[in-house]
């Protein structure tokens, strides 16, 4: 049997996301962003939940933590190495381990650079990646711990990922991410229909997630680091593409 995956808004631009393993009926939480709004999808699904999958430390990813844990005694994992930073865990991951929920296993990828223990989780059969602050649509979460190469690793990483894997990211910031990709990367005929297609998502109120990866990887400038055309922007030919990709990061911080 496959699992259902439930979408919806928390905090101010965080997504929700709960799992449903249909064999054996456990859901679980994709981040903690907020009690209330994983308590009506839940209630609205008729689903209990039996886990929570932590992604990274941030304040709008584990809020919901202490509260969820005492309502449903939800099992609670995150990465290993922000254990001392987040509250409540019960199961330790890193790079290579593996999380069972039922009958949905998600493969643990390390993706270090928007915090410097980040995981992703990889549902390789059934073909999706929760990909939280590590890879957006057409953009990639602030630097804030990392530096620019194992930044740029984890994310050829997740550009190793199958085509048709669909990606369920952390925050709806789809549109803004599109303003800047064109900016840099003016002739890209997949960035601007996917800018297109983003658009009218958001002008009718929808949200752009999720994405296919296969698309992102055509328009996504971070994903595209290693494109000539990229290098020739910064003036960068020649050049390797961790520091091009670093430069679209600052390029992105300042726009
Ligand atoms: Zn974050
Ligand atoms: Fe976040």
């Amino acid at each position: 049997m496959a699992s259902i995956v439930d979408v919806f808004p928390a905090r101010s631009d965080n997504f929700g996301y709960l799992v449903h393993d249909e064999a054996s009926g456990r859901t679980a939480a994709i981040d903690a962003p907020e009690a209330g709004a994983i308590r009506t999808a839940l209630l609205h699904r008729g689903w209990t939940l039996t886990d929570i999958l932590i992604t990274h430390h941030h304040i709008d990813h584990v809020e919901a933590i202490a509260e969820l844990k005492a309502a449903f005694g939800a099992r609670v994992v995150g990465p290993r190495a922000e254990a001392d930073k987040i509250e409540g865990l019960d199961e330790l991951v890193g790079d290579g381990d593996t999380v069972t929920v039922g009958e949905t296993v998600f493969d643990v990828i390390a993706t270090p650079g928007h915090t410097l223990g980040h995981v992703v989780f990889h549902d390789r059969v059934g073909k999706r990646l929760f990909s939280a602050d590590a890879l957006f649509s057409l953009g990639v979460g602030r630097m804030f711990e990392g530096t620019p190469g194992p930044m740029w690793e984890g994310v050829k990483r997740l550009r190793d990922l199958p085509d048709d894997t669909l990606v369920y990211c952390g925050h709806e910031y789809t549109e803004s991410n599109a303003q800047f990709a064109l900016s840099i990367d003016p002739d890209n005929a997949a960035l601007q229909g996917r800018a297109g297609e983003v658009r009218a998502l958001r002008k009718a109120g929808r949200p752009t997630i999720p994405f296919h990866l296969g698309e992102d990887k055509k328009a996504n400038p971070f994903l595209r680091a290693d494109a000539p055309e990229l290098a020739r922007h910064y003036g960068l030919e020649g050049k390797d593409a961790g520091e091009v990709f670093a430069a679209i990061r600052r390029g992105k911080d300042n726009f």
